[in-house]
């Protein structure tokens, strides 16, 4: 934590807690017979590098990858990744020809995107249900409609259905009554593909929080994507099986000066200095996606202590309240990271702005640099 920061402010990834985690995540689940790990690469990697934390993910034992679009797939592919890769959010018109060529496995919603695909011929697709997220997926009415029609895509030898999957609603609150549902829910439609005729290699229903906390839910492989990054994808579930967090954002103190008792700080004078004291220049703001909602609320580290944001984070710079003292210019403040030293993590972050550490790791960039080590 104290190297020199070489650029104004940067993310460091540490990638070995990217190979830690999976390793980790991937014995957890395979305790009582093995189960296969996907790691969620999609995002840029929950904002850590796809490529970078899909070598990782793979070194630590995934066995597939799991992306949103076609083109994070054919980015993978690009960047030399073989192995099995899911993508499951491709809309009308994408290539799925490209996809398909490059052996990425398509998902399909409904029969019409299953034709779509069919057409292309030789596709490895999955069908993903919706078991009561209400979001992407067939809805139960349309479930053996969708499965009569990839029965006969596959007899005809269009199409091979290499897995049936669904997605859960609230798997990070593990009392919530749709857990039960979503998973009975999902039992009874792969019975449905069975009298189907389907036989896909692989059912898949669990997140980073059911695979941790619903054994009951991991069918043949779990997904998981934010306990792969050492974040908690429920209240207190990382740091107690010993994952670690892989991302650390930091930047250099631009400038500290004193500032007198009623002065204001930043846009709106949203905080006022109650005393003499002095206050320090961070050089990120919410163009490098720091959010707005951190001025007040949050906490940065600054040489050995926890520093509070002073008013309103502005576009380019924050200011954090220094308790009298005057560190140097340059000097390295340590926005979240492990936490191992005392800095705040991305959860303390998101519990203090009101969201979850999802957000705050994936919506960075603007003028960040990025290095992995
Ligand atoms: N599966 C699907 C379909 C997803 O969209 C996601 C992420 O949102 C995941 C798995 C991974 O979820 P988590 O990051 O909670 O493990």
């Amino acid at each position: 934590m104290t190297d020199p920061v070489p650029h104004r402010a940067e993310i460091v990834v540490d990638v070995a807690a990217i190979r830690h985690n999976v390793r980790i995540l991937k014995d957890l689940v395979s305790v009582d017979g093995p189960v296969q790990m996907m790691t969620v690469v999609k995002a840029d990697g929950y904002g850590h590098g796809m490529v970078e934390a899909a070598e990782a993910a793979r070194e630590g034992g995934a066995d597939w990858l799991g992306v949103a679009t076609i083109d994070e797939a054919l980015a993978l592919r690009a960047a030399g990744d073989q192995g099995p890769l899911l993508c499951w959010l491709s809309a009308p018109g994408d290539d799925f020809a490209a996809a398909v060529a490059a052996g990425v496995e398509l998902t399909a919603y409904t029969v019409a995107e299953l034709d779509e695909v069919a057409a292309v011929g030789d596709a490895r697709v999955q069908l993903k249900l919706d078991t009561g997220l209400s979001r992407g997926g067939a809805p139960r009415a349309e479930w053996q409609e969708l499965f009569a029609a990839a029965a006969a895509h596959e007899a005809a030898g269009r199409v091979r259905v290499t897995g049936i999957w669904s997605h859960f609603a609230a798997s990070d609150e593990p009392t919530h009554p749709a857990n039960d549902a979503q998973e009975a829910d999902f039992r009874e439609a792969l019975r449905l593909a069975e009298a189907a005729g389907l036989d896909p290699d692989v059912t898949h229903l669990a997140n980073s929080a059911a695979a941790i906390l619903r054994p009951s839910s991991h069918f043949d492989l779990v997904r998981c994507g934010i306990a792969s990054y050492g974040l908690d994808p429920a209240p207190g579930v990382s740091p107690r099986l010993g994952l670690r967090p892989a991302m650390t954002v930091r930047a250099r103190l631009l400038m500290s000066k004193a500032i007198s008792a009623g002065d204001g700080v930043s846009y709106g004078h949203t905080w006022l200095a109650d005393r003499d004291t002095t206050v320090g220049v961070v050089p990120v703001g919410y163009a490098e996606g720091i959010l707005r909602a951190a001025g007040n609320t949050a906490s940065v580290w600054v040489e050995d202590s926890l520093r509070p944001i002073l008013g309103r984070v502005c576009m380019d710079q924050f200011v954090v309240g220094l308790h009298g003292e005057l560190p140097r210019p340059g000097t390295d403040v340590v926005l979240f990271g492990p936490g191992d030293l005392g800095e705040p993590t991305a959860q303390d972050w998101a519990e203090a702005v009101g969201t979850i550490s999802y957000e705050i790791v994936t919506r960075l960039g603007g003028r960040l640099a990025r290095r992995h080590v």
